[in-house]
């Protein structure tokens, strides 16, 4: 009869200390990755993607950068012609 109470323990090495993820709670501000300003988190749009819950720019930046991102569309439109499609082409007659 085989006696093992505790022979096969999967100990998981613990050696991996928590990984950074979590943001302290005391964090309030943000620093902005275009104008690298530090500002208050109410300062960013939301985006629970994030792990702040906050884009990673603020407002004014993210205002900035659609209006661009508008121009550019509004461009790319403009540019954009529809391909005139040609019509059947005529069979050639004798
Ligand atoms: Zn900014």
């Amino acid at each position: 009869m085989a006696n093992r109470k505790k022979a096969t323990t999967k100990k998981k090495a613990s050696k991996k200390t928590a990984s950074k993820k979590v943001p302290p709670k005391s964090v309030k501000s943000k620093k902005c990755a275009r104008c690298l300003d530090r500002k208050p988190l109410d300062s960013f749009g939301k985006n629970s993607r994030m792990k702040l819950g906050r884009k990673s720019y603020c407002r004014d930046c993210s205002r900035e950068l659609q209006r661009e991102w508008n121009k550019e569309q509004r461009v790319a439109t403009k540019s954009k012609k529809a391909p005139a499609r040609k019509s059947k082409s005529k069979a050639k007659r004798r």
